[in-house]
């Protein structure tokens, strides 16, 4: 195998470098599976990574890129063989284990989830770590026992990834979506994806109150900080909260009031290190449930060599919906 191309993130003195350079095969990490990647995607976490702006990175040098699909090239795991499709999100790779952004990747066997039967590299990348973790956070919910006879469900950063993703699968299973987020100008696109309602999310970025009206009996937060105290403030009785994002910030300004007084849950989100079997799960009712015109409609397409602009744009809360990175573009 000859060096192949690789987007690298270098540190030197405090300093973090990140260029598009050959890598030598011998450089990849340990792993049971080479897979050649064909799509990948940039998440806020990518975003974070590339631009330095939180240490995701936690091992240098590293190819970033936390999900990627693409098709086995050499196996040593009776699981896979040459010419499967799969797919891969989070367990440490674009942090501890070199990722997603490279025309190879190495990694074991347990990390990788067959291509679900319906869902196409391109597509599985549209939905990516974003769209699994808004499916997480709904599947949260129902295991809670809420449903869409007991009131309205919230979801924060309404326009962005996890967003999109999870207005999409809450209208589809019957909720009354209202989508709170800071481009009221994407108002159109958010209905045309499922939303009953939107709303300014400076209505819910201020200092939270204990308890507020209630106003919602389900919610997936993917903005933390005073935005999900807001969230947490305003849930109907036994109603409950899915967390999964900082987007705002990592604090939780709130009290205890909703959860002793209304009995409000809040329930946690963690896509990284979710077991296999919940992944499956997730990725079987994304390629059952996820409404494919939805999903174009909130896809865009970018080359190998766009990656760094995408990554800068998501942290300037300029991308809407979801990025596909297709390597051969
Ligand atoms: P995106 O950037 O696509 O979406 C985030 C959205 O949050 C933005 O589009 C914007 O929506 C909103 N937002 C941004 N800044 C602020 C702010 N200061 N105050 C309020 N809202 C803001 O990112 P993703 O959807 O990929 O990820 C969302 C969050 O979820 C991230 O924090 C990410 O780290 C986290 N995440 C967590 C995972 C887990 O395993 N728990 C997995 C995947 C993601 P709008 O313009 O509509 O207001």
């Amino acid at each position: 195998m000859t060096p192949f191309r690789a987007l690298v993130i270098d540190k030197k003195d405090e300093t973090q470098s990140v260029g598009i350079r050959p890598l030598d095969p011998s450089e990849l990490m340990e792993g049971n599976v080479l897979v050649r990647v064909t799509h990948s995607t940039v998440n806020y976490k990518d975003g974070l990574a590339l631009t330095g702006k939180a240490p995701v990175v936690r091992r240098f040098p590293m190819v970033p890129g936390i999900d990627f699909a693409g098709i086995v090239e050499e196996s040593d795991d009776p699981t896979f063989k040459k010419g499967d499709a799969v797919l891969l999100n989070g367990w440490g790779t674009g942090e501890t284990h070199l990722g997603a952004y490279a025309d190879y990747s190495r990694v074991k066997a347990d990390w990788l989830i067959r291509l679900p039967q319906g869902l196409n590299a391109a597509e599985a990348m549209a939905i990516g770590t974003a769209g699994y973790t808004a499916m997480l956070a709904v599947m949260a919910l129902e295991h809670h026992g809420m449903t869409p006879d007991r009131g309205a469900a919230i979801v924060t950063g309404a326009a962005g990834g996890v967003g999109s993703v999870a207005i999409s699968l809450l209208a589809k299973a019957g909720w009354h979506v209202i989508a709170s987020t800071g481009r009221v100008s994407e108002a159109d696109y958010l209905k045309s994806l499922g939303a009953s309602e939107v709303i300014d999310r400076a209505e819910l970025s201020g200092p939270a109150k204990p308890l507020a009206k209630e106003r919602w009996a389900a919610g997936v937060d993917s903005v933390g900080s005073t935005t999900l105290a807001n969230l947490i403030a305003a849930t109907r009785y036994g109603g409950a909260i899915a967390a999964c994002g900082l987007a705002q910030g990592m604090d939780l300004p709130t009290s205890v009031a909703p959860f002793i007084l209304r009995g409000v849950s809040l329930l946690g989100i963690d896509s990284v290190m979710c077991p296999r079997a919940k992944r499956a799960d997730a990725w079987t009712r994304l390629a059952r449930d996820l409404d494919r015109a939805a999903l174009a409609k909130m896809t865009t397409m970018i080359g190998f060599g766009d990656i760094q602009k995408a990554a800068a744009d998501i942290m300037a809360g300029q991308i809407r919906g979801r990025v596909v990175v297709d390597m051969a573009k």
